[in-house]
């Protein structure tokens, strides 16, 4: 979904109303604080009332897209550059794509991210899983070369960031501790995220990963030797850190360890979704927006 398609299938607020309506409710519009389905439309103000309770609602109440003033087209025109925004979108972009100030585009990309992160991927990660960390966030040192990947992030602050991949298929990465990078924290990570009965692991040689072994069939790759072992590799991982990399240094600067997660969650967000067809994604994007996070 482009940004062509959004001004032709949602040209105005009425449009753009129906469609959340319909998403959220197939028709039936329903109370949000008694939920009645006894209402009366009241088109102009474009709102409803509850015959039960006795209040007004709109369809954006309870959900990111409830924002005074804001025309719902922007919000849809946001999602959109979002999600094809490969890099990532600053709010400085942002700002200038929809023609608000900074400290909105700001506000909308955030919520935009919630909605992204709400997002679960709750299946367990199977088959060749390549795992890996990465630091990210903080500008990057003067003089420091901008692959600090393997510096193990030693006198740097930058945040340690653990990610499984599934060979062809998901991506999870979470945000970590300082000093959480043991064996013991990074065992339990990987139980929790892979299905360690079925999978097989890929990682470097890092100490913190030896005991994964005892968990699943597990290859280590020597960085310092540059070959390729047939299947022993951790190339997935390494793109997804490359896409992420230049996404967050390039595009945000530097982001604040405390909003670093949602960033990353938008960009696992997009890696695997990378595969979907664009409206099926715009209104499943839309769909978790509006509290609906199946
Ligand atoms: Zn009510």
């Amino acid at each position: 979904m482009n940004i062509v398609r959004i001004y032709e299938l949602f040209p105005t607020e009425a449009d753009c109303i129906d469609h959340l309506e319909k998403a959220r409710w197939h028709g039936k519009p329903t109370c949000p604080y008694c939920q009645s389905q006894n209402t009366t439309a009241a088109p102009k103000e474009q709102r409803h009332h509850c015959n039960n309770c006795n209040t007004a609602f709109s369809v954006t109440i309870q959900t990111i897209f409830h924002h005074t003033h804001l025309p719902l087209q922007k919000w849809f025109l946001a999602v959109s550059l979002m999600l094809n925004a490969k890099k990532g979108l600053s709010a400085r972009q942002l700002s200038r794509d929809l023609q608000v100030n900074k400290d909105t585009a700001w506000r909308i990309c955030m919520k935009i991210r919630e909605a992204m992160s709400q997002y679960q991927q709750r299946e367990l990660l199977t088959g060749i899983v390549e795992i890996d960390e990465a630091y990210i966030g903080g500008k990057p040192r003067k003089g420091s070369p901008s692959d600090t990947h393997h510096k193990r992030g030693r006198g740097t602050d930058k945040a340690p960031v653990v990610g499984m991949v599934e060979r062809g298929g998901n991506v999870k990465a979470k945000v970590m501790k300082k000093g959480d990078l043991n064996a013991k924290k990074l065992s339990a990570l990987v139980r929790a995220n892979v299905d360690i009965k079925t999978a097989t692991l890929m990682t470097d040689e890092y100490t913190g990963y030896v005991h994964l072994k005892r968990l699943a069939e597990h290859h280590t790759i020597n960085h310092k030797v540059w070959y390729v072992d047939g299947n022993i590799h951790t190339n997935s991982i390494e793109s997804f850190w490359a896409i992420l990399k230049r996404g967050i240094v390039g595009q945000f600067h530097k982001v604040s360890l405390k909003h670093l997660p949602k960033y990353i969650d938008e960009f696992c967000y997009r890696y695997n979704n990378r595969k979907a067809n664009g409206g099926v994604l715009f209104d499943a994007t839309i769909q978790k927006g509006l509290g609906l996070w199946q």
